[in-house]
């Protein structure tokens, strides 16, 4: 008998490294103008992962790779958005306890 479980992996679009599900933030595409941070990581559509640090985010939304892996052509506006959600979790993750 194992006790291990199966934990889901995912691949971040930017680095290309393999992690649990849970340590990788979701993106879902909504329209083909248009993705959303997937934070409870069920919505329907087609969806991508990234990690939550700086450079990942910045590298998959700067270089337009969140863009070619959904099909989808973000309006700057849209993008600014993301940059923006994204900073919120990887600086709660670093500054973590103090609240
Ligand atoms: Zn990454």
């Amino acid at each position: 008998m194992s006790i291990r479980k199966h934990i889901p992996q995912r691949t971040c679009v930017a680095c290309r490294q393999v992690k649990a599900k849970r340590e990788l933030i979701r993106l879902v595409r909504i329209t083909d103008r248009r993705v959303e941070i997937d934070s409870s990581g069920k919505k329907a559509g087609r969806g991508t992962y990234l990690c939550p640090t700086p450079e990942c985010w910045e590298a998959g939304l700067k270089s337009g790779r969140i863009e070619y892996t959904l099909r989808a052509t973000l309006t700057p506006e849209n993008q600014e958005q993301l940059i923006k959600q994204g900073e919120t979790f990887y600086k709660e993750s670093i500054s973590g306890q103090s609240k």
